[in-house]
C-alpha cells in the first residue's frame, strides 16, 4: 500500500518527489527512500531509511542539481520496515533501480526459475523484479527486458524503473496498484495518487492495468508513451488536475482528522449540490435501469465502508423495500454465500482501490452480475471496472481514520435508495439539509467533548452499546476509537452484552451508549443499568427526543435513517481527543495505511 512518485522534467526532481511523497504518506509510512540523478557528478544517488519522509528530507543535502528521480513511502508487506527493506531497490549490478507498490505473488517461483544464483540483499519481493529486468537485459533491449519481466509477474504492481545507464528515460509498469501520469509541458510526474501531482501537472492520465510506460525527453519536449501487454501503443483518457493546495493542506487545523470531521456538514451540502438537478435528486437513468425490479441487493465493503454498508441496508430495506445483505469483502471473496440470481452488487470503497473488494468485483462480474461502485475517487480501479459508479464528492480524505468519507457514503446510499423508491416516504432534500445543520451544532461543541473525554475512558478497554441503527454507529465508533487511540473497543448490540461479554465489565470500564431511537430507548437504558450495577463508567449520547437528564451528549433530531451520520460525529470527536491526550500519531496510526491495496 505504498506511495510512489517519479519525475523527469525542468523542476528539481527531489523537490517534486519529496513533496509528493509527503502527500502520499497516508498510503504507508514505515520507511521511505529516493533515487535521483545528480547532474554534477553524473551519478545516481540513493537515500533511504526507516521512518517518515520528514526524516528523509532532513537526511540529505539539498544542493544537488537534479531533474530525474523516483521515490517511495512504504507499508511493508515482505520484510520488516527497516533500512535494508526500504525502497528503492537495485538489481545485483546496481544497473536497474526500482520502487514498487504492490505484492508479487509468484516471486519465489521466479527466483527459482530465473535467479537461483542471485544473493538478495533485502527480504522484499521488489528486489526480485529489479533482478529479473537485469536478467532479461543481458539478451534484450531495455524496453523489451522490462516488458518480458512485467509479463511474468503475478500479483499487483505499480513500478517506476530507472536504467542508470540512461538518465533521460523513466520506465513504469502497472497492474492492479494505482498509477497516474501527470503532464505539464515542463515535465512528467508519475504517482500513485492525484494529490502528488498538484502544483506540478496540469493534466493527468489514468494508466490501465498491464501497461508498460516510457517517459522521455525528446527534441519536442517531455513525452510519454503507453503500451498494452502485446506492445500496441494506446492513448489514455486525459483529465484535468482539479485539486488545489487548500483542499490538501490542514487549513490551520492541528490534524487532518479534525479538519475532516469539521468538513462533514459541507460534504453533505456538496453532495446535495452535485446530485440535485432542477430541485430533484438525479441519478443516471442507466443506474436506475440496472436496479429496476431486482429482488435483492448485496453490499460488499471493508472497515468503515462496511459500517456505512449496514446503514445502506437499513436505507434500502426501509425506503425501497428491497431485501439487502452486507458482506465483508475479504470473506465474500473466498467464501461465497448462496446468492439470489436477480440481484445487483454495490461496492463501497473510499479509495476505490481496496484489494479485497477488487477480488470480489472480478468474481461477481464473471458470475454475470451488474455492479455499482460508490467511491470518493472517480478515476479509481473500482470506479472504472464496475458497471457503474457514483462519486462521493467528499474531497480528499487524508487522515488514515475515515470520517467525512463515511458520512458521504451514507448520504450517497440515501440518495440512491430515494431515487430507486416508487414513492419514497421521506423528503430527502429537507432531511439532508437538517442533518448538515445538526452536524454543525455538535461540531461547535467539540471543546465540551474534549473535557468529557479527559475525565473518562481511563481504562485500556471500552464498549459502545446500542440497538438497531444505533448498533451500526457503535461498530463504526468502536473502530474509530481503537484505530487511533489503541484502546481496545468493541461495538456491541446492547442486548447481547449480557450473553457473555458482560463478564468484562468491572469498575470504571467505559461504556458509551448511543440512543437515537424512541422504540429502543427503554431497552438500551435497561442495559445501561446492568453495566452500571457492575461498576461501568457510562456516557450516554442521545437526541432531543430521546434525552433524559442523565445524558452527556444530546444531538438535534434528524430523520432516524440518517441518524448514524450524525451520531457518529461525537464518537469521532471522542476518538480524536482521547488519541490527542494520549499523544498518539492521530493522522497516521501505527500499522495502518489508508488505501488497503493488498488482500
Ligand atoms: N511488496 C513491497 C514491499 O514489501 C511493496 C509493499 C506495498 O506496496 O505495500 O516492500
Amino acid at each position: 500500500m505504498c506511495g510512489i512518485v517519479g519525475y523527469l522534467g525542468d523542476l528539481r526532481a527531489t523537490d517534486v518527489i519529496l513533496s509528493g511523497l509527503k502527500k502520499l504518506e497516508y498510503r504507508g509510512y514505515d520507511s521511505c527512500g529516493i533515487c535521483f540523478h545528480d547532474q554534477t557528478s553524473g551519478n545516481f544517488l540513493t537515500y533511504k531509511d526507516k521512518g517518515r519522509v520528514n526524516h528523509l528530507i532532513s537526511d540529505f543535502d539539498y544542493g544537488f542539481t537534479n531533474h530525474f528521480g523516483i521515490g517511495h513511502t512504504r507499508w511493508a508487506t515482505h520484510g520488516a520496515p527497516n533500512h535494508i527493506n526500504s525502497h528503492p531497490h537495485a538489481s545485483a549490478s546496481g544497473r536497474f533501480v526500482i520502487v514498487h507498490n504492490g505484492v508479487i505473488e509468484n516471486y519465489k517461483e521466479l527466483i527459482a526459475r530465473y535467479l537461483p544464483a542471485i544473493s538478495f540483499v533485502s527480504e522484499t519481493d521488489t528486489e526480485v523484479i529489479a533482478n529479473l529486468i537485469e536478467y532479461f537485459a543481458v539478451s534484450y533491449p531495455v524496453d523489451l527486458a522490462i516488458r518480458k519481466t512485467l509479463a511474468i509477474l503475478e500479483g499487483s504492481y505499480a513500478l517506476l524503473i530507472i536504467d542508470t545507464r540512461n538518465p533521460k528515460v523513466l520506465y513504469a509498469g502497472k497492474n492492479k496498484s494505482p498509477l497516474l501520469c501527470g503532464y505539464r509541458n515542463d515535465g512528467i510526474c508519475l504517482a500513485s495518487d492525484l494529490m502528488a501531482l498538484v502544483g506540478v501537472s496540469s493534466d493527468y492520465y489514468v494508466i490501465e492495468d498491464k501497461t508498460f510506460v516510457k517517459v522521455e525527453v525528446a527534441d519536442s519536449g517531455y513525452q510519454f508513451s503507453m503500451y498494452d501487454p502485446i506492445g500496441i501503443e494506446y492513448t489514455p483518457m486525459r483529465h484535468e488536475v482539479n485539486l488545489n493546495d487548500d483542499e490538501i493542506n490542514k487549513a490551520g487545523f492541528p490534524h487532518y482528522m479534525l479538519k475532516e470531521i469539521c468538513e462533514q456538514p459541507s460534504v453533505i451540502r456538496k453532495i446535495m449540490t452535485n446530485y440535485i438537478v432542477d430541485g430533484k435528486f438525479f441519478v443516471d437513468q442507466d443506474i436506475l435501469d440496472m436496479f429496476a425490479n431486482r429482488k435483492r441487493l448485496y453490499i460488499l465493503a471493508a472497515g468503515t465502508s462496511m459500517h456505512a454498508g449496514f446503514v445502506g441496508k437499513a436505507l434500502f430495506e426501509n425506503i425501497t423495500k428491497i431485501p439487502t445483505e452486507v458482506f465483508i469483502a475479504s470473506e465474500f471473496a473466498y467464501n461465497k454465500p448462496l446468492l439470489e440470481e436477480d440481484a445487483v452488487f454495490i461496492l463501497i470503497s473510499q479509495s476505490g482501490e481496496t484489494a479485497d473488494l477488487r477480488a470480489c468485483l472480478v468474481d461477481v462480474k464473471k458470475m454475470g452480475y451488474d455492479t455499482l461502485t460508490i467511491t470518493n475517487v472517480k478515476t479509481s480501479t473500482l470506479a472504472r471496472e464496475a458497471t457503474k459508479f457514483l462519486e462521493i464528492f467528499a474531497g480528499p480524505e487524508i487522515a488514515v481514520a475515515s470520517t467525512k468519507a463515511y458520512v458521504g457514503q451514507i448520504a450517497i446510499l440515501s440518495i440512491l435508495a430515494y431515487v430507486l423508491a416508487d414513492k419514497p416516504k421521506i423528503d430527502l432534500i429537507k432531511e439532508l439539509s437538517k442533518l448538515a445543520v445538526a452536524m454543525e451544532a455538535i461540531i461547535d461543541k467539540r471543546e465540551y467533548i474534549h473535557d468529557l473525554v479527559k475525565n473518562h475512558l481511563v481504562k485500556r478497554n471500552c464498549f459502545y452499546i446500542g440497538r438497531g441503527i444505533d448498533y451500526y454507529t457503535c461498530l463504526e465508533a468502536a473502530l474509530k476509537l481503537k484505530e487511533i487511540s489503541y484502546i481496545q473497543t468493541e461495538g456491541f448490540a446492547a442486548g447481547e452484552l449480557k450473553h457473555g461479554t458482560i463478564a468484562l465489565i468491572e469498575q470504571d470500564v467505559p461504556v458509551i451508549a448511543i440512543i437515537t431511537q424512541n422504540h429502543i430507548d427503554k431497552n438500551t437504558r435497561s442495559n445501561i443499568q446492568e453495566v452500571r450495577a457492575r461498576g461501568a463508567d457510562v456516557l450516554i449520547i442521545s437526541t432531543n427526543h430521546t434525552m433524559k437528564a442523565e445524558d452527556d451528549i444530546v444531538l438535534m433530531d434528524v430523520h432516524y435513517l440518517l441518524s448514524p451520520a450524525l451520531a457518529v460525529i461525537p464518537t469521532q470527536l471522542i476518538a480524536y481527543y482521547k488519541a490527542l491526550d494520549l499523544g498518539r500519531d492521530i493522522d497516521k496510526p501505527r500499522n495502518l495505511a489508508k488505501s488497503v491495496t493488498v488482500e
